[in-house]
């Protein structure tokens, strides 16, 4: 596994975005515990460097009444094993978005509390937004792909893609608001369906601007931020029609176009690279 991480090019000072698959991890490395990846990451980057994890809970008011409220000590993360493990660890700051929250270690934590909860949870004052706005950040893809690559929803409303403000959770009573312990805020952008982020990543590979690396049934790739920014904010202005679900097989991203359609605008009039994703994955 240390070889892997270094292969994949991580190394002391860098500040990394984990987003990790623990059964794939596992399948190619059966000894590597939850805990023992996490002290391999932070011994690699140390603390001149940052981990951070999302540890998101989606704790929206819903105007059935049935919601979860979030409690930034023991709400636990929605988003795998080794993200829970990760926000429970001691010396790990959690921020305290009631919907979006993440853990944090190193030096970021020097520039964003545990305050930190931004109205646009993945947007302005975000997390997200420190690591487009900082060198030597990177994204740690392992065992996962950009299906749950969070920076996607920081292109999104940079980039300003014609639903950026659109919420797609209608249809399951999902409210604007964020629902904590310490209260309720209302929140300006709302992230939706990352399925078909995927176009992005086949865009990457096919013009070799990003290079997995794989270890037997395990892939992994490390992508600087600034690379993202640089090629995902045209990608995302140019191609919004390839970052929905195909018409039909997506409630959240059929509700999008439905609200755009509303509003007059016509996603079918813009000409994707790619044609709309098939929205089969899970
Ligand atoms: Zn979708």
């Amino acid at each position: 596994m240390r070889e892997f991480l270094a292969n994949l090019g991580l190394r002391t000072g860098q500040h990394i975005m984990v987003h990790s698959s623990y059964r794939s991890i596992r399948r190619q490395f059966p000894d590597v515990t939850i805990k023992s990846l996490i002290f391999l990451l932070e011994e690699t980057v140390s603390e001149a460097g940052s981990i951070v994890m999302p540890a998101f809970t989606y704790c929206f008011k819903r105007s059935g009444g049935d919601y979860a409220i979030f409690d930034r000590q023991s709400s636990p993360s929605a988003v795998g094993a080794v993200s829970e493990v990760f926000r429970s660890l001691p010396g790990i700051v959690r921020t305290s978005s009631a919907t979006h929250s993440f853990a944090l270690w190193g030096t970021i934590t020097h520039s964003i509390t545990a305050e930190n909860a931004p109205e646009s949870p993945l947007g302005a004052g975000s997390v997200l937004e420190w690591f487009a706005g900082n060198p030597e950040t990177h994204v740690l893809l392992l065992g996962t792909d950009f299906s749950s690559l969070s920076f996607s929803h920081y292109l999104e409303s940079t980039a300003r893609v014609p639903w950026y403000d659109i919420s797609p959770w209608g249809y399951m009573q999902v409210e604007a608001v964020g629902v904590s312990t310490t209260g309720e805020q209302r929140l300006k952008e709302i992230p939706g369906c990352g399925k078909s982020f995927i176009s992005f990543e086949e865009y990457l590979r096919g013009a070799n601007k990003i290079l997995p690396r794989h270890a037997g049934s395990l892939t992994g790739c490390l992508i600087p931020v600034e690379a993202l920014l640089r090629e995902g904010i045209p990608f995302f202005k140019e191609n919004a029609r390839s970052l929905l679900c195909r018409e039909g097989a997506c409630r959240a991203c059929d509700s999008r176009r439905e609200i755009l359609r509303e509003r007059g605008v016509d996603l079918s009039l813009q000409s994707p690279i790619f044609g709309s994703r098939e929205g089969t994955r899970a």
